[in-house]
């Protein structure tokens, strides 16, 4: 393989581990442009330092100077703020893996969608609450958008070659998270431990809360309505406990095409990294039967309403699937800091999309702007049950 280069929005974090991981792995192949992250200035640098990366950005400003220290006499450029990570994900690069967590990532990933290169997405909140916008863009430009999320790069794999006009059904697999089978009262009771600890996958505190809410899935029924246009009415999810089977494309001759795999996101990011071709992993290979059993059920939207919200919000289009959004990361993280209940996560949500309407966003500052109001409105219902 010829060397090529890679940027890693969000490199300090979960997503950003694994991807380096791989490069590490195959050192030889990859020269690395830029690493990001929000304020862990030291761990950006040592990584920055390892990978001999161009330029190393924090998003606080405030960690700029801790940064600067930290790589004097290396070379490596050092920036900081929303104007060093867009200056850093617009630089040539073979691919630009945006990890970021939450809208924040919505910037630098526009600005690498813009370059027309390849971007490997992950900040699925991006996609949510960009929408059309950012597609939009991603056909303007020429980019190559593929997905990192497990669910979307498995359909992305069961795709390939076949027409979108002979899809049936697609089907995104959920695990159910660490609460599937609690009952609402225990639910009201769960603690921020309880719910970053995932059963099968190993994640950022944001998507592991997100998991356990069920909320993931309903940014990834919108992510997959957006990457995948075979229409809402054809999208499914299913609960799928054992997470081997991570995702499905049923085509209308009746056959069901379905990728697995182990729990492990760098599998996906692989199967992104290698994209066309494969590239080799650590992963031992898959014992079906030491698994034994792959079980399916119905996801359950008495106890999980998220997913409702987000085919409900989905279906509204517009400024809706922004407002769920940013109402969800305002109120995960209250919830992370122990201002509101679990339950509450998806009661506040539900309330902020009632509460406030706006138009279509028509560009990426529309979106930024809904996304401002969303959250203030989402502070104040907190507080008021502060
Ligand atoms: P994480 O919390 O482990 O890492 C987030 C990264 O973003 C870190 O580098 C952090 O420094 C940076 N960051 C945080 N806030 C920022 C801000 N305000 N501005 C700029 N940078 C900021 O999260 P993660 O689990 O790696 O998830 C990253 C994204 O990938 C999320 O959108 C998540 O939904 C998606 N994703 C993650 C997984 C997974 O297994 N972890 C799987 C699928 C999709
Ligand atoms: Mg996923």
């Amino acid at each position: 393989m010829t060397q090529r280069s890679i940027s890693i929005l969000g490199a300090t974090g979960s997503i950003g581990a694994s991807t380096l991981d791989l490069v590490r792995r195959h050192a030889a192949d990859w020269r690395v442009v830029a690493l990001t992250a929000n304020c862990q200035a030291l761990e950006l640098a040592r990584l920055a330092r390892e990978f001999r990366a161009e330029v190393a950005v924090v998003a606080d400003e405030r960690c700029l100077p801790e940064l600067r220290e930290a790589l004097a006499g290396t070379g490596i450029e050092a920036l900081a703020g929303t104007e060093g990570l867009v200056e850093a994900s617009s630089r040539a690069a073979d691919i630009v893996i945006a990890a970021i967590v939450g809208c924040a990532g919505l910037a630098p990933t526009m600005a690498a969608i813009e370059q027309g290169r390849v971007v490997g997405l992950a900040n699925k909140e991006a996609l949510v609450s960009a929408g059309e916008v950012m597609t939009a863009a991603v056909r303007r430009c020429g980019t190559v958008l593929l997905p990192v999320d497990s669910e979307h790069n498995a359909i992305f794999q069961c795709l390939a070659g076949n027409d979108s006009a002979d899809v049936r059904s697609i089907t995104l697999t959920a695990s159910g998270g660490p609460f599937r089978d609690w009952s609402h009262e225990r639910l009201a009771a769960a603690t921020p431990a309880e719910a970053v600890k995932h059963p099968n996958w190993d994640m950022g505190a944001k998507i592991s809360v997100d998991s356990a809410t069920m909320f993931n899935k309903g940014l990834e029924l919108i992510e997959a309505y957006h990457l995948f246009p075979v229409g809402l009415d054809r999208l499914r999810i299913i609960v799928h406990p054992q997470s081997v089977v991570h995702s499905m494309v049923e085509y209308r001759d009746g056959s069901t095409l379905a990728q697995l795999g182990p729990s492990d996101m760098r599998v996906p990011i692989a199967s992104v990294l290698a994209w066309p071709r494969r590239m080799t992993t650590p992963m031992p290979p898959l014992d079906l039967a030491a698994i034994g059993e792959l079980t399916f059920r119905s996801p359950d939207e008495a106890r999980f309403p998220a997913t409702r919200l987000a085919r409900e919000a989905a279906e509204a289009g517009g400024a809706a699937p922004a407002i769920l959004n940013a109402a969800n990361e305002v109120a995960v993280a209250a919830f992370l800091a122990g201002q509101i209940g679990f339950t509450r996560i998806a009661v506040e949500v539900e309330n902020v999309l009632s509460s406030y309407a706006a138009p279509a966003p028509a560009c990426l500052s529309d979106v930024f702007a809904i996304d401002v109001e969303a959250r203030a409105r989402a502070r104040e219902l907190t507080e008021a049950l502060a």
